[in-house]
């Protein structure tokens, strides 16, 4: 039987609806790409991302800058400004000041906030529809065809009744990606350390958990309000089982605390023993990998799991959307894995220190001891925070002035509007901080107007910049000190638009 297939090419087809791939779509969609996302999933509120079981802490300080950049930071955050369920760094710690480039927002806007997973999905799904997009539920994807020969349509997605096509493919399909598997891409790292529990049930003495964190003979675990558990079990009996039964979470229980735990009611319970690991390679051909399907990482306090993934989605829509119409160099798009390879390898890293603190053996207990003390000091919290929350994040980009490769400043332009709201255009923006002075050299970018804005503000006197270069996600790639300088603006842009 020949299996249909769907009318025309997409642009880009992405593999799985969760966060990574919805603020992909989100940012292909708004650079006019035709876009498709493809979920095997019927409905998008399945109970392993709603309430309890849902709530993610986000702990990117990039992300906050890009949800800003693109005018969701207020509905995304609601107002929270309480660090997420588990961070344990004193944040007000933290010599803030050492970045003083930073947005201008309230600094609790800079701390972790929690949120819920299909919370942020719907509004994510929204905003796809408005901007045109497609997602199609209860299409899972089993494999795919790269035809290298072909210029336009390269991809063919094949599901059990339709064939899709399309020019570029992303898999953003979570740890057990189709996409990474079929395209033969190795998830490099180690198996599961640990269980963690999420509970929401009556026990029969309440009293019998005590409050607050408690460490334990084979793990520990957390009762932040009654009914609620948290728990995390190093000696691994269960392995990932998304529902588990009110026996099954006593004997857990009874391990954990080494003491006769009685659960009257089990209203909910999930369970997860997730891998460390990394995709050798983000790319392979036509096919991307992007989210957990790039990095897994383990559910505790302080994983980045989420905000990683939806960074990812951020560098990467304007690379391909720019190389897709074919204002970008070939070689554009490998940026994207050189850039953010490094940062979830950093936030694996961190999570296999925080695995190794929190083991229930000496050796653990001797780590978190050191680590504590570290932590105490002021330099080592602004320290931590930077690399835990991406508070100093700097890419490795070309270019000698010290901002380069940071997130913008949110400056104030002359027509009064902040960057932050220039940016949510999508394009490059070249900020010259010499109102009227440079409009004839400017001028003469006028043919790259699709992909650069160009905005003039008073000079900024905790700056002293006479001119930046602002890439559509915010990062800057040049900047000067001095005046403006045509050549050099043109030639940083350059490296990214023919
Ligand atoms: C208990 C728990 C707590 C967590 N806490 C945090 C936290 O505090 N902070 C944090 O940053 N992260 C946290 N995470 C991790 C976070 O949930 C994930 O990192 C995030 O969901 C990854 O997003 P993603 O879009 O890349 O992948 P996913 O959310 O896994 O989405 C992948 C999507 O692809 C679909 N799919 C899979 N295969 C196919 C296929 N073949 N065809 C079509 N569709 C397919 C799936 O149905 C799914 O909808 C936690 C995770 C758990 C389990």
């Amino acid at each position: 039987m020949r299996i249909p297939l769907d009318s025309s090419p997409y642009d880009v087809i992405v593999v799985g609806a969760g966060p990574t791939g919805l603020f992909l779509a989100c940012e292909l969609a708004m650079r006019d790409m035709t876009v498709l996302v493809l979920e095997k999933d019927a409905s998008p509120h399945s109970e392993w991302k709603c309430g309890l079981h849902g709530k993610r802490g986000m702990y990117g300080v990039p992300l906050v800058d890009a949800f800003y950049r693109r005018g969701m930071l207020e509905e995304i955050f609601q107002g929270h400004k309480t660090p997420s369920h588990c961070t344990r760094l004193e944040v007000q710690k933290a010599d803030l000041s050492r970045w003083k480039h930073r947005l201008p927002l309230s600094t609790e806007f800079h701390l972790p906030a929690p949120m819920y997973q299909n919370q942020l999905e719907d509004m994510l799904c929204a905003r796809l529809e408005d901007l045109g997009g497609q997602i199609k539920r209860g299409v899972e994807v089993k494999s795919f065809e790269q035809q290298d020969d072909a210029e336009e349509t390269s991809v063919t997605l094949k599901t059990v009744d339709r064939e899709y096509r399309c020019r570029w493919l992303v898999g953003c399909d979570g740890e057990k990606s189709n996409i990474r598997t079929k395209a033969g891409i190795d998830f490099v790292g180690t198996g599961p350390q640990f269980v963690n529990y999420v509970a929401e049930c009556d026990l029969a003495d309440p009293e019998s958990l005590g409050e607050g964190l408690k460490p334990s003979a084979n793990g520990f675990y957390i009762t932040p309000s009654p009914g609620t558990v948290f728990a995390m079990d190093f000696s691994l009996d269960q392995q990932d089982t998304r529902s588990i039964t009110r026996e099954q979470f006593e004997q857990v229980m009874r391990r954990i605390t080494g003491r006769e735990i009685v659960v009257a009611k089990l209203r909910s319970c999930t369970a997860t023993a997730n891998d460390l690991r990394q995709a050798a390679m983000y790319r392979k051909g036509r096919v991307l990998l992007a989210g957990a399907s790039a990095h897994h990482h383990p559910s505790l306090g302080g994983a980045q799991a989420m905000t990683v993934g939806l960074e990812d989605a951020v560098n990467l829509g304007w690379k391909l959307a720019y190389t897709i119409r074919g204002v970008a160099p070939s070689t554009l798009l490998d940026t994207y894995e050189r850039e953010r390879y490094p940062y979830a390898k950093e936030a694996l890293e961190l999570a296999r220190v925080q695995i190794a603190a929190n083991r229930p053996t000496a050796e653990g207990k001797a780590i978190k001891s050191i680590v504590r003390q570290l932590a105490s000091s002021r330099e080592n919290t602004t320290l931590l925070l930077e690399q835990a929350i991406g508070l100093g994040r700097q890419h490795n980009l070309n270019g000698s002035h010290p901002l380069v490769g940071y997130s913008a400043p949110d400056v104030v332009t002359d027509g009064g509007r902040r960057l932050g709201a220039v940016l949510e255009s999508g394009k490059f923006v070249l900020v010259h901080f010499e109102s009227g002075e440079c409009k004839t050299e400017v001028a003469e970018l006028s043919d790259k107007s699709s992909v650069l804005e160009s905005v003039s503000c008073l000079p900024q006197a905790n700056l002293e910049l006479g001119a930046m270069l602002v890439r559509p996600d915010g990062i800057i790639c040049w900047a000067t000190d001095s005046s403006f300088n045509i050549e050099e603006a043109s030639a940083a842009l350059a490296e990214y638009i023919l």
